[in-house]
Formats: C-alpha cells, structure tokens, sequence
C-alpha cells in the first residue's frame, strides 16, 4: 500500500494523508476483522451507525458546534446544496410567517456563488443579489458598506460562499450586525475551507459543504443547521401556500431525524471523513490546524510578492485572499505552460488554474504540508530569477 506521493496542489477532490488511506483500504476490504468491508454493510446497522456517530462527534469537537446546531450529512454534493438550502429554508421560512413566501439574499462574489443564486433563481425563488463582482472578475470583496441593505421584513437568509476556489477570495470575518438584520439567518457554503480555521457556528443559520477539499471524498455533504431552522409546514401546508415541497432527498428534518440514514449514505465515505477528523483532532484541532494553514498561506503570498510584475496574486486586497486557493498569473500562456511543466518535473502537481480563469492555482488544503509549500515556494523563487 505504500506510494510515491508527488507534492499535489489540486483544487479537488484533494489529496488525503497517506495514513489514512492506508487504514481506509483495509477497512474497505474487511473491516474490524468481520470479512467484509465499509462499502458492503447496511447503512442502518450498528457497525453503520458507530461511524456515523463518530464521524458526527469528531467533526463536532473539532468546530466547537454548540448544541443549538444540528450536524447532519447527504449525498449530492455543494451543487446539491444550492437548492436544497434553498428548498428548506423556504419552508422553514413560511412556517413562521404563515406561509410567506420568503425573499433570499445573495452576496454573488465568486463563480460558486453566481451559481448558487442562479440555481435557487431557476428553481423559481425569489433572490436578491446584495452584491456582485463579477465586473471586477470577482478578484475582490466590497466592505458591508458598499452591499445593497438586505430587505429585513421578507428575508430569510444572506447567502455566501466562504471560500471562492476559482477566484481565491475568502471572507475573514463574519457580517456583522451592522449590515445582517438580526432575524435573517447567515448561510455559508464551505466545500472549500470548513475545517480550515475556527469558525463561530453560532453565529450562522446554517454552513454546509462537500468533504471532498479538506475533510474526505467526494459522495458526502455536511451541513450544520440551527435546529430552529428544522420546522417546516405539511406538505399539504406547502401547496396551499403555493410553495414547493421539499424533494424528500434533500429533505433537512426527515435527514436529522434519521441520524443522516433517511437514505444510503456513503458509510465508507464517511468512514474516512471518520479519520481524517480523527488525525486532526490527535493533532491539536482546530487551532493547529488554523495556524499552520496561517502559514502555508502567508509564506506563498509573500514569496509571489517578491516578483510583482512577474507573478501576479489575482486578489489583490490582502485582507480576502483565500488562505486555501492561491491563484495567480505569469504574463504569457507560455511562461506558464514551462511553470506547470518544470513544476512537475519537481514532482509539484495539479497546480493548473480553472478552466475558466486559466493561469495558476496552488490549493492549500489540511493535507497540504508546510514542507510541501516550502518546496513550492523554492521553486517559486528558482523560476522567477531565471526567467524574469
Ligand atoms: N461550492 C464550492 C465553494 C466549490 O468549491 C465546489 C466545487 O469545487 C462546489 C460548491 C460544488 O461542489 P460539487 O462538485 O461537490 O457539487
């Protein structure tokens, strides 16, 4: 099972620590000793049901939730959450304003937020873009002062994307409540950095995301909820209201109240989410994790820094710049085909930008070491004084 691991920067799905993976084939093939595997077990048994509690309870420990929030997971992915979110708190919405139906806020700051508000828009809600910088190429994040005030009679939540991957923006701090009327419900998608820092989970309505980046494979969603967010009308409420009814699926309180098994969940997938929340908690929680990602980051952007002119950081406002996805450009298409190639010569992969903003994207996620950026960041340094 050993392998020859090249330094890999990829945006995701991401690299995993070798060691668990180890643990995780093995489990895959016969776990604790029972002749058959993680993925061949009923996902209502009991061996099940222990690694969805334990997954549950490390990912809790580690982000400090506190018993107001629910955690809960689902098939589908961070696209799946651009409606079920929508979908849930709609319903939660009309529930406390006899049948309501609810205006939804959204700050439009990167392509997976743009397509988070065009999603819910398509499925017939009613959304509100407080911001948009998709003419300034999403390269940064207005201050609260700038952003359209928020509807606070009609709204239920202000959406954001924590974490922009393509465009490499990232919120530092939470709105506050000089911009976040008190009774409309912070919404944050975090495919891209929950487990990345410490986070104030009593400060949102809900956070969700894929655990494909930072915390496992992809097949697994994790949401956090406010359990006051879990009431919703009867679906005969629902079509009186002329609201749609929640597709059973994506369906928050039927997913709580089955402790996540309303339908087959991923358990092996999960399993792994299992360990990795394991490792981390083994090594320091959410502090280390938070100060050496701290590191990782800051060590790359002051090294682009030393070359302005030869690489350029795409954020330029330090204040948002991802601590995750680190994207920048060189001047010509092929500077940068010879940087991606002579990089993996050095064995540092999966650094291509996205295909819709091209150049270079370093994504620092949790099993990204520091001594991996270090070497990066050497060659980082090499290639520019040969070549500028
Ligand atoms: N949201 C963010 C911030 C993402 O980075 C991604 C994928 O990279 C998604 C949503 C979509 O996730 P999925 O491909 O799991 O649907």
């Amino acid at each position: 099972l050993n392998r020859d691991e090249p330094h890999h920067f990829g945006a995701g799905p991401a690299k995993l620590p070798s060691d668990v993976l180890k643990q995780a084939a093995l489990d895959l093939v016969n776990y604790q000793g029972v002749g058959l595997g993680l993925g061949e077990i009923g996902h209502r048994t009991e061996t099940a049901i222990n690694v969805i509690n334990d997954t549950k309870k490390n990912f809790k420990e580690l982000l400090n939730v506190p018993d107001t929030h629910e955690v809960f997971f689902l098939q589908g992915g961070g696209t799946t959450g651009f409606s079920s979110v929508a979908y849930n708190l709609v319903a939660n919405y009309a529930k406390k304003h006899d049948g309501k139906k609810a205006k939804l806020a959204y700050a439009v700051t990167g392509s997976w937020s743009d397509k988070a508000a065009k999603e819910a828009s398509r499925l017939g809600f009613d959304v509100d873009v407080v911001v948009d910088t998709k003419e300034g190429g999403y390269s940064n994040i207005p201050s609260y002062s700038d952003w359209k005030p928020i509807d606070a009679d009609s709204t239920a939540y202000l959406y954001v994307c924590d974490n922009e991957t393509v465009n490499g923006t990232e919120f530092k701090e939470v709105p506050d409540k000089s911009y976040l009327p008190e009774n409309v419900e912070l919404v944050a998608d975090m495919s891209s950095d929950i487990l990345s820092k410490k986070v104030d989970v009593s400060k949102y309505g809900l956070i969700y995301g894929g655990a494909q980046k930072n915390v496992g494979l992809a097949g697994l969603t994790i949401y956090i909820i406010k359990k006051s967010l879990l009431e919703q009308p009867t679906d005969k409420e629902m079509a009186s209201y002329g609201l749609p009814i929640v597709p059973i699926a994506l369906h928050f309180p039927s997913a709580v109240k089955a402790n996540s098994t309303y339908n087959t969940i991923p358990i092996f997938t999960c399993h792994i989410m299992g360990l990795v929340t394991k490792k981390l908690l083994d090594n320091g929680g959410i502090d280390a994790i938070e100060k050496q990602n701290n590191e990782k980051a800051a060590l790359l952007y002051k090294t682009l820094e030393k070359y302005p002119g030869f690489y350029n950081i795409r954020v330029a406002n330090p204040a948002v710049r991802s601590n995750m996805n680190v994207v920048f450009t060189l001047n010509s298409d092929d500077v940068q085909k010879r940087f991606l190639s002579e990089a993996s010569e050095k064995k540092l992969t999966g650094l291509a930008g996205h295909r819709s903003v091209g150049g270079i994207r370093a994504s620092l996620y949790n099993a990204v070491s520091l001594e991996s950026v270090k070497l990066l960041v050497d060659f980082i340094n090499q290639f520019a004084e040969k070549n500028q």
